[in-house]
């Protein structure tokens, strides 16, 4: 089949990628054209493992072609997938603003029966409102062409977003019409082998799904933040906890982790989206206004933890800083606790040494004045004659370290650890001659 994939940013470059890897004509366009002009000559925006492979593969092959003419490319296409962002509004609301700018965009250029599937997340009704403005575009045009509107919402996890694109749980699709229920059965098929899992329903359900997953699993860690603020008080482990809880099948072993909380480009943005869809819906929300609460108070939290241990003022105090990125595997920085947390040691003072395997180039975009933050190469380097550890993203590389080797690069004959991810044990640290600090322990 040909596709055309409108927005080549996460969503869009994974899906046209894997597409085009079990045979289809895949054509990625973007509105950015120096994303367009990378991607042609050879290089990936995007940290994402594997991904780099199957794009060469696949732009080798002929089978993924990138470009920034939007309207060529909604002529090409059979299917047409919306993979846009769709931001938050300072007051939490959903921008839906690319979205509309694609949809008249289909609607001035379609040039014959399509299938348009909508990708990205959007609050109930979105497809309904795509739907009007490419039926008014058609009619300023007095013509008449056909579309079908087709809500598949993704799913995918940064870090792991290849493989769960090609194995995926489950695919969710919201129909409006056999005809496109059998186009979809057909796209997915070749990922649907060892088990059938697509699963069809209306639009509606298929786009408030997806909000629903996404403020499911914040609520899961939210609710284990809570949890851990009560086991630090009684002298009880949250590891223990969870291991207590998470072997109960009902409830299961996933996002069970005290730490941080979350972050990225999903998370936060469609909690945040939720709440506002239901209150203007007159609905109650609390339970998800608490879990956006806690998720804040986590990194607030945090820095009391070291702020107790230093006092308020920091200047003086090295730390080093064991990753960035908002989770491991990925380059991507949205929403990251790091930000805030390394913009309020540098209020306070402190000089900042950083260690990220791949959201350092990010970082340094991120961060207005780098003057007092030092980019070091590797977990080791990055600890040289720093007062403390910050453990920000559990990457693998610092989850069993020399602690011998790091305690002798340290500053002081007590240095400290704020592990911000729950990787270690205190045992194991404080015999190491660390203080240690974490979450629920
Ligand atoms: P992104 O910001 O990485 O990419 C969006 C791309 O769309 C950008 O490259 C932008 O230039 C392009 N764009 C904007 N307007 C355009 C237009 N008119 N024509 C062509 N291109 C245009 O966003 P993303 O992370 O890929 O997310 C896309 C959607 O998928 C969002 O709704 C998000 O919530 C959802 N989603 C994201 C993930 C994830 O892990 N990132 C997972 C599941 C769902």
């Amino acid at each position: 089949m040909k596709l055309t994939i409108i927005g080549t940013g996460y969503v869009g470059l994974i899906s046209g990628a894997c597409f085009a890897d079990i045979g289809h004509k895949v054509i990625c366009v973007d509105v950015d054209q120096g994303k367009i002009e990378r991607l042609r000559s050879g290089e990936v925006p995007i940290y994402e493992p594997g991904l780099e492979e199957i794009i060469k593969k696949n732009v080798k092959a002929k089978r993924l072609t990138f470009s920034s003419d939007v309207s060529g490319a909604i002529k090409s296409g059979a299917a047409i997938m919306i993979c846009v962002g769709t931001p938050s509004r300072p007051d939490g609301s959903v921008d839906l603003k690319y979205i509309y700018q694609v949809a008249k965009e289909i609607g001035q250029n379609i040039d014959g029966h399509k299938i348009i599937v909508q990708k990205s997340t959007v609050p109930p009704g979105t497809a309904k409102e795509i739907e009007n403005i490419i039926r008014s575009e058609i009619k300023k045009r007095e013509t008449k062409i056909n579309f079908d509107i087709v809500s598949n919402p993704e799913f995918l996890k940064e870090g792991n977003a290849v493989s769960d694109f090609k194995k995926p749980d489950r695919i969710v699709v919201g129909v409006e019409s056999a005809d496109s229920e059998d186009v979809m059965k057909r796209l997915y098929a070749p990922f649907m082998r060892t088990g059938y899992r697509v699963i069809f329903m209306d639009v509606p359900s298929a786009e408030l799904a997806k909000y629903a997953a996404n403020a499911m699993l914040a609520t899961r860690i939210s609710f284990m933040n809570m949890i851990a603020q009560v086991a630090e008080k009684v002298g009880a482990d949250i590891d223990n906890i969870r291991a207590g809880i998470g072997s109960d099948s009902r409830i299961g072993k996933h996002f069970l982790f005290a730490g941080l909380g979350y972050g990225g480009s999903c998370f936060p943005k469609d909690v945040k989206g939720m709440i506002d869809m239901g209150k203007k819906l007159g609905c109650d929300v609390g339970i998800l206004e608490e879990v956006e609460k806690t998720n804040k108070l986590q990194r607030k939290r945090f820095l009391k933890k070291i702020t107790n241990y230093f006092g308020e003022d920091l200047s003086g105090l090295t730390f080093a800083v064991w990753g960035l990125a908002f989770k491991p595997e990925t380059d991507d920085l949205r929403e990251a606790p790091s930000i805030d947390i390394i913009k309020w040691l540098l209020e306070k003072g402190a000089r900042v040494r950083v260690f990220d395997p791949q959201a350092m180039e990010n970082f340094k975009k991120e961060i207005s004045d780098n003057t007092n933050i030092f980019y070091a190469k590797d977990e080791y380097e990055v600890v040289k004659r720093s007062d403390a550890i910050l453990v920000l993203t559990e990457w693998m590389q610092f989850r069993d370290p020399d602690w011998k080797e790091v305690y002798a690069l340290m500053s002081g004959c007590e240095p400290a650890v704020f592990d911000g991810r729950n990787l270690y044990d205190p045992k194991t640290l404080e015999e190491s001659g660390f203080k240690y600090f974490c979450f629920g322990k």
